[in-house]
C-alpha cells in the first residue's frame, strides 16, 4: 500500500469496520478506565475468556476510586484464572496514582500517560485514541503483523526497536478524524480476517495489500525464532494438620506468582534429596508419601512440571514464617494461581 492511498484505505477500513465488528461490551463505553482495563485484561489473553472477567470486574469496581481503595487479595480474586497477574498489581497502582494525583482524571497525552504504573506504549495509545480520540499509535503483535503484510515491512518483529518502524507507519496511515475506529479496526483486522492463516479473500482492504499483490503473505511478519522455553520440575507437597487444615506458603512479592498462596516446593532436586532440599529451604522438616497428580502448566517464559505429592509433618513447630494453615472455607477465598486451583481440586477427587 502506498501512503497516498490513505484516504481512500480508511474509508474501505473505517465502513467495513462499522458493519462488522463484534459487539464486545467494552465497545459499548468510552470511559477511559474502563477501557484501560479491557486493554490490559487483552494483553496476552482471547477475547473469549476476557469478557465475564472484565464483566464482573466493572461490576465489583465500577470506579477508579473503589479498585484503587480495594485489598489486593480481593483485587487479585477477580483476575484469578487469566493469569500474568503482575497486570491487575499494575493496573491497581496506576489507577491509585491517577485517583491521588490527577483528580481521578486519567491523563490525556502520551508523555503523562505512560508514567503511570504499568502502562506501556500498547495501552497509552489504546486509551488515547479508544477513550479520548488522540490520533495515537497503539501498535502489538496483531497490528505489525497486518502493517507487515499491507505494506511488505520485512523487518524482524522479533528484534523489539522493529516495533518503531510500524508505530511511525502507524502514524502516517491513522485516520485523524477517527482515530479511536482506525485503531480498533485494524485489531478486528487482525483478530478475525489478518489472522497467522490470512483470509485474503474476505478482506475489505486486500486491493491495498502489498503482501496480497506479491503473494507474500503467508511469508510475513518475519519473526525469527524463540529461544527454547526453560523447563522446571516442581514438587509439591499437600500436608494437613489432624483438624483438615492445609499448610500453605506465600510466595516472595516479586517475581513469578508473587504474593500468592500455595504448598509448600521445591524446584527441581532429585527425589532422594527431596526431604532435604525442602528442609534446608524453607525448615519443614516432612515425609513424602504417594504422589497423587501430576500435569504440565505453561507460563510466558517457563514451563513447569507439576507433581503433587501427599505429605506429613514430622516436626511441627514451630512452623516457619511464611507459612500458615488453612482451612477448606479460607482456602476458597484466597486467590489462587492456576496450578495451585488444579492441585486442589486434584486433592478432591
Ligand atoms: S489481503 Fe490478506 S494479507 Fe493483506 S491485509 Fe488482507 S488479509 Fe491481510
Amino acid at each position: 500500500m502506498k501512503i497516498s492511498q490513505k484516504e481512500e484505505f480508511n474509508e474501505r477500513l473505517l465502513s467495513w469496520y462499522h458493519q462488522e465488528k463484534r459487539d464486545l461490551p467494552w465497545r459499548r463505553t468510552s470511559n477511559p478506565y474502563y477501557i484501560w482495563v479491557s486493554e490490559v485484561m487483552l494483553q496476552q489473553t482471547r477475547v473469549d475468556t476476557v469478557i465475564p472477567y472484565y464483566e464482573r470486574f466493572i461490576e465489583s469496581f465500577p470506579t477508579m476510586e473503589s479498585l484503587a481503595e480495594a485489598e489486593e487479595e480481593h483485587v487479585l480474586k477477580h483476575w484469578e484464572g487469566l493469569g500474568y497477574y503482575s497486570r491487575v498489581r499494575n493496573l491497581q497502582a496506576g489507577v491509585k496514582e491517577v485517583v491521588e494525583s490527577y483528580d481521578s482524571k486519567i491523563p490525556q497525552t502520551r508523555n503523562e500517560i505512560l508514567k503511570l504504573k504499568g502502562i506501556g506504549p500498547y495501552t497509552a495509545g489504546a486509551v488515547l485514541s479508544i477513550a479520548y480520540g488522540v490520533p495515537e499509535h497503539a501498535v502489538d503483535g496483531n497490528v505489525m503483523r497486518v502493517f507487515s503484510r499491507l505494506f511488505l515491512i520485512e523487518e524482524d518483529i522479533a528484534i523489539p526497536k522493529t516495533k518503531k518502524v510500524f508505530e511511525q507507519r502507524v502514524m502516517e496511515v491513522i485516520d485523524e478524524t477517527d482515530p479511536s475506529s482506525f485503531n480498533q479496526a485494524i485489531m478486528e483486522l487482525g483478530a478475525t480476517i489478518c489472522t497467522p492463516n490470512p483470509r485474503c479473500l474476505l478482506c475489505p482492504v486486500r486491493e491495498f495489500c502489498a503482501a496480497f499483490e506479491e503473494g507474500k503473505q503467508d511469508e510475513l511478519p518475519v519473526k525469527t525464532k524463540k529461544m527454547k522455553k526453560k523447563v522446571v520440575t516442581i514438587r509439591s507437597f499437600a500436608i494437613s494438620e489432624p483438624g483438615g487444615k492445609w499448610l500453605l506458603r506465600k510466595r516472595p512479592s516479586n517475581g513469578l506468582l508473587g504474593d500468592f498462596w500455595e504448598f509448600p516446593q521445591i524446584e527441581d532436586s532429585p527425589a532422594l534429596e527431596i526431604s532435604e532440599s525442602l528442609k534446608n529451604e524453607t525448615g519443614l522438616l516432612i515425609e513424602q508419601r504417594q504422589a497423587y497428580t501430576q500435569f504440565k502448566h505453561i507460563f510466558s517464559h517457563v514451563t513447569w512440571l507439576v507433581e503433587g505429592v501427599h505429605a506429613v509433618l514430622l516436626d511441627a513447630s514451630p512452623i516457619p514464617e511464611g507459612y500458615r494453615f488453612f482451612s477448606e472455607e479460607e482456602l476458597e477465598l484466597l486467590p489462587k494461581s492456576k496450578p495451585m486451583s488444579k492441585l486442589l481440586e486434584q486433592l478432591k477427587k
